[in-house]
């Protein structure tokens, strides 16, 4: 295949657009560095065929980030929709951030501006994204051409889900560098107070300025750092299935962000200032980590062993009514655990595999259990797949030394987070030692995706070494 001078794939495909829809290339304000702008513009609407051997299409089909992004909104909507009512979504800090002038902008261009409130529960908690807020939200949108949710997390997810359920289309506004899934086709909420992955579709824009993103509560632009930095975790687990069952891999979708991490990775200070140039990197690691997922077609390449201790502390807090902390500051800690517990495993020179345990641990995950135990059964013969390859001739050195390569260790990891005055401990975000430890040992309960969390309890090595990874790491 044709490649360029940094070694990626030439693009011979034809560029994909919307029906008689000229595509819009991104217009900075500020001077990109010239390899993120290439990165970012090059992989962004764009369909191309991959040495993976598949065919990739990368929606979002435009990337705006410059200073007046609110002023270019209305055209850029006005593109990507057929008439002009627009539901503008946010929560009370995300309407304060960009919300109000995002309405106000459309309004002023000619648009009828139906703006759509997701509410803070009671007790002064956040918005959370789960079906229940979700169907309310549903039942009050006003018939629109378009939706424009303007928040992070939990507001660009429930604009996502809403639209592709409305089948209308989505611009996204981005107002924190704090996680990766502005730019993905997934949509994470809790069901019935369990974590699930949807797969709704991506926005066709996403639209961001540098002033919004570094004027955010810095503990949401310290959760984009922790989960950008899972990406060395969950890249090994997705080769770890690659290697053991044959599952779909594709390296350019892991070397994505390899041009951006030095970075971050080299001057964590600089996230923690706040400096334009770090935050802007930061943010587009975090949109091409949801191109990544979009061409893996699952949220493989950014969701491994790591992301699973999140989410059990997450549906720990819903099993107990209680608040949990941010995804990505959970992450961070999550994958500082995984590294250390990726050494432990990478360590065994031979490989004794040990049944793992038929059920869930019903009494822990309680009203949960039976959503939990269905995931887990689905994992069951995994188990008894890896058992096979792992003593099977050499596959097991060849696994350590794939795997050696990609995992950074776990001191560089709580290096960059503490450098960048993220959360590194239990005590960070907000978790007792007990709770985390339950978290880590219950966690590889929660998915069928095998991860090092499965890897680490089929050689024996936990729940036995939990005790000590918490003690030694959080
Ligand atoms: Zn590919
Ligand atoms: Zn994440």
């Amino acid at each position: 295949m044709n490649r360029d001078e940094s070694g990626y794939p030439r693009f011979s495909a034809p560029v994909r657009s919307g029906p008689n829809k000229p595509l819009q290339r991104t217009v900075a304000g500020r001077d990109y560095s010239p390899v993120m702008h290439k990165i970012t513009t090059d992989v962004f609407g764009r369909t191309f065929e991959c040495d993976c051997g598949r065919m990739h299409s990368i929606e979002p089909r435009e990337i705006v980030y410059c200073d007046d992004a609110v002023g270019r909104l209305p055209a850029l909507a006005a593109g990507e929709s057929d008439g002009r009512a627009v539901c503008v979504l946010s929560d009370t800090r995300t309407r304060r951030a960009a919300g109000a002038a995002v309405a106000d902008a459309m309004k002023s261009s000619g648009w009828d501006v139906h703006e759509l409130a997701v509410e803070d529960p009671p007790g002064g908690r956040s918005p959370v994204c789960d079906d229940t807020t979700k169907d309310k939200l549903s039942a009050e949108l006003c018939r629109p051409d378009i939706i424009v949710p303007v928040g992070a997390g939990v507001v660009s997810d429930l604009g996502k889900w809403l639209a592709f359920e409305h089948d209308l289309p989505c611009v996204t506004f981005a107002t924190a560098a704090s996680m990766n899934g502005y730019a993905s086709a997934n949509v994470a909420p809790a069901i019935e107070g369990v974590k699930e992955l949807l797969r709704a579709r991506p926005p066709v824009a996403v639209i961001s300025a540098a002033p919004v993103l570094a004027e955010a509560p810095y503990e949401l632009t310290a959760a984009g750092l922790g989960d950008v930095l899972a990406k060395s975790v969950s890249s090994a687990d997705w080769k770890l299935n690659a290697v053991l069952f044959g599952e779909y891999y594709c390296p350019r979708a892991v070397s994505l962000i390899a041009d951006i991490e030095p970075l971050y990775l080299e001057n964590p200070e600089a996230i923690r200032d706040r400096r334009a140039d770090a935050i802007e990197a930061l943010y587009e690691a975090l949109l091409l980590t949801g191109a990544a997922m979009t061409m893996a077609e699952t949220s493989a390449p950014a969701s491994g062993g790591e992301h699973l201790i999140s989410h059990a502390l997450d549906m720990m807090a819903a099993r107990d009514g209680v608040e949990h902390d941010l995804h990505g500051r959970q992450v961070g800690l999550g994958t500082v655990l995984a590294s250390a517990l990726y050494r432990r495993v990478l360590e065994v020179e031979s490989p004794r595999p040990v049944a793992p345990p038929e059920d869930v641990d019903r009494a822990f995950w309680g009203s949960l259990a039976d959503a939990v135990a269905g995931h887990y059964a689905q994992k069951m013969p995994k188990y008894a797949a890896a058992a096979d390859a792992i003593t099977a001739g050499d596959t097991w050195d060849k696994l350590r030394e794939a795997l050696s390569r990609m995992v950074r260790p776990p001191e560089r990891i709580r290096d960059v987070l503490g450098r960048a005055s993220a959360a590194a401990t239990a005590e960070g975000i907000s978790c007792t030692r007990e709770r985390l430890l339950a978290a880590v040992t219950h966690a590889h309960e929660l998915r069928s995706r095998f991860t090092v969390l499965d890897l680490a309890l089929l050689l024996g090595i936990m729940p036995a070494a939990a005790d000590d990874l918490v003690t030694a790491w959080a």
